[in-house]
């Protein structure tokens, strides 16, 4: 927080003189602040021409005034896994030293580690803007169990049919059912297609991957008939055997 000089006008401003510099004297402020420039992240923010309330207390120490309290306000932007605009309260607890500008603590420190009081004045600002963006969640959410975007569709899970999946997620065997006819799945039956390749076993594929086990076949959909020589160019991992057939 480099120090520059606060005008005396700004709503963060307050004026330390009423302290008189001595040491144990307390004054506390209650007020509201608009945001200028944005405070937050880029997904989460406190925007320009909200406001900030500020609960505060400033106490007069032998180096500098002792600023410490809370900021409230209300941060938006948007969930981090659904994209839906959210309104998130954010708050912050204040506590820092503005130093004398004669005092050791200002011979012996940076102005951005220890700010300085600059005639008399305290910038509230950088501090807020500071403790706002610290308190601030990395990724916020609607709410802690967002379900998130479909990565087949990008629809919002909240706004689909509760089960909503796609059969075909493996574009390989998209492209076998268009090339071959093989029918969509039908519903209620999603796990597998299944295409039998004439005599050498047929062929379970899980249309989601995760079906492909030994087992996959007991709720697949079965063609038979159909001898083109599929497989080509197909790993162990995509075929597995099924000797039920033969
Ligand atoms: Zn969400
Ligand atoms: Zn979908």
């Amino acid at each position: 927080m480099p120090t520059r000089r606060p005008d005396h006008a700004s709503p963060w401003v307050l004026d330390a003189r009423p302290l008189g510099r001595r040491p144990g004297t307390m004054k506390a402020y209650r007020f509201s602040a608009p945001v200028k420039i944005p405070m937050g992240i880029e997904v989460l923010a406190v925007p320009a021409g909200a406001e900030v309330d500020l609960d505060l207390r400033l106490e007069s120490v032998a180096e500098g005034v002792l600023v410490s309290g809370e900021a409230a306000g209300t941060a938006v932007g948007e969930c981090s896994r659904c994209l839906t605009d959210i309104e998130v309260p954010v708050g912050a607890e204040l506590r820092e030293l503005f130093a004398y500008p004669d005092s050791t603590t200002a011979a012996t420190t940076e102005d951005d580690e220890i700010p300085r009081l600059v005639d008399d004045l305290i910038d509230l600002e950088p501090l807020v803007r500071d403790e706002i963006v610290l308190s601030l969640p990395l990724a916020p959410l609607c709410r802690p169990d967002c379900a998130g975007l479909c990565s087949g569709c990008g629809e919002r899970f909240d706004d689909l049919e509760p089960g909503h999946s796609h059969e075909i997620l493996d574009s390989r065997w998209a492209d076998l059912a268009a090339k071959f006819g093989v029918p969509t799945p039908i519903p209620g039956a999603p796990s597998a297609v299944s295409v039998v390749p004439g005599t050498n076993g047929s062929v379970v594929s899980g249309a989601n991957g995760a079906a492909s086990s030994a087992a996959g076949n007991a709720s697949g959909i079965r063609r038979t008939g159909d001898t083109s020589s599929f497989g080509v160019g197909m790993t162990d991992a995509d075929f597995i055997s099924d000797d039920e057939e033969n």
